[in-house]
């Protein structure tokens, strides 16, 4: 008899990656996972409650979200068939990585590309699934260098290429002809342009129009960001064709009767809520980011409900001085480098931002 030996059994990728660190525990200020504070109305909260409520609870959920795809196509002007709906964006990441993986050639790896930094649930979810990782460095102001992205295209010709624009953890837009350059550059791939934060960034700068204009091109939308992470609904928009092709491999039940029923009700009847979602993280925000700047830390231009933060020193010790004091935010400093003294923040309501600077300023 053989010794039974797990590793043997497991996907090679699972041996370079890490399950994804959600934190977890109890904070005075949660400022580490990019959420929108708890901004809407009692009225609003009201209809939300009763929208969770099902019809029939012993029913499935309608495998085929009909309403909540009718809702979303209807306010990003495509077509249902061309939306397809997962357990937030994550999920919809997923997807996409294990429809679209077949390998270049015999014997060989499928390929994603990506930058670095950005969300790393790219990275992990095509590593699971045996894809190996090209990860393009940004320019020095965190944009999008063209160049490089040209050529590892060029040399890798990923399957997939993600964007998230705006970028986490770098807070802008990449520029829009940057962005064209390298779809371009990517015909033989499909280009996920990820807009989780798109609603805090300029009204106008919607990448939806980089859909008509190429044929690769899906995006992708969550309502995470904006208030209602607990609900986990996100979508794709992309070409009907691929669409059809990404469902085959969705579980027919992967959205509950009360996250499809919720998020119908928010993109239908909520939008006032959603817009003052928006103004507050946006006001708060540039509140944020000046006062920051006037502690001594450099702090980037951000389009997104966070912030990117460079410390005078380490970061570590700023971040365990921010965490004594029940204070949460991301670090980077262990990818070292230029990241050695990087933070993230996310914008919170104005009194755990009043908070976050009080400590701030005592612990640098
Ligand atoms: C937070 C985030 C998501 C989120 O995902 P959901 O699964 O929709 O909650 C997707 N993309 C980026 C870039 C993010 O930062």
């Amino acid at each position: 008899m053989q010794d039974f030996r797990l590793s043997t059994l497991l996907e090679p990728g699972l041996a370079e990656v890490r399950a994804y660190p959600a934190s977890s525990g109890s904070f005075v200020a949660r400022l580490d996972s990019n959420e929108a504070p708890a901004l809407f109305s009692p009225d609003a909260c009201a209809a939300l409650a009763g929208a969770l409520v099902p019809d029939a609870w012993n029913r499935y959920p309608d495998a085929r979200a009909t309403e909540l795809r009718a809702a979303i196509a209807a306010r990003a002007g495509a077509s249902p068939d061309e939306v397809l709906v997962g357990a937030a964006s994550d999920e919809v990441i997923a997807l996409l990585l294990t429809a679209l993986r077949r390998p270049r050639a015999p014997g060989e790896s499928p390929r994603a590309l990506t930058v670095t930094p950005t969300f790393p649930m790219y990275r992990l979810n095509a590593k699971v699934r045996g894809f190996d990782v090209v990860e393009v460095p940004l320019d020095a102001a965190w944009d999008l260098d063209v160049g490089a992205m040209c050529a590892a295209i060029e040399a890798s010709r990923p399957n997939l290429v993600f964007l998230a624009s705006p970028n986490n953890p770098t807070g802008a837009l990449f520029s829009i002809d940057r962005l064209r350059a390298v779809i371009a550059a990517a015909s033989e791939s499909i280009v996920v342009i990820d807009e989780a934060y798109i609603d805090f960034a300029p009204t106008g700068r919607s990448q939806l129009s980089l859909l008509r204009a190429f044929p690769n091109v899906v995006v992708l939308q969550t309502l995470s960001k904006v208030g209602l992470a607990s609900l986990r609904v996100g979508w794709m928009i992309g070409p009907a064709e691929l669409v059809r092709e990404v469902d085959k491999v969705r579980q027919p039940y992967n959205v509950t009767t009360p996250s499809q029923r919720a998020a119908t009700l928010v993109l239908r009847e909520l939008g006032d809520e959603l817009e003052r979602v928006r103004a507050v993280v946006i006001a708060e925000r540039e509140r944020l980011s000046a006062s920051i700047s006037r502690l001594g830390l450099v702090v980037s231009p951000s389009d997104a409900n966070f912030l990117w933060v460079e410390t005078p020193g380490p970061a570590a010790p700023v971040l365990a001085a921010l965490a004594a004091r029940g204070i949460s935010v991301r670090g980077y400093h262990e990818a070292g480098e230029r990241l050695a003294r990087r933070l993230r923040v996310t914008v919170g309501l104005a009194s755990e931002n009043d908070y976050l600077l009080d400590v701030l300023a005592g612990a640098l």
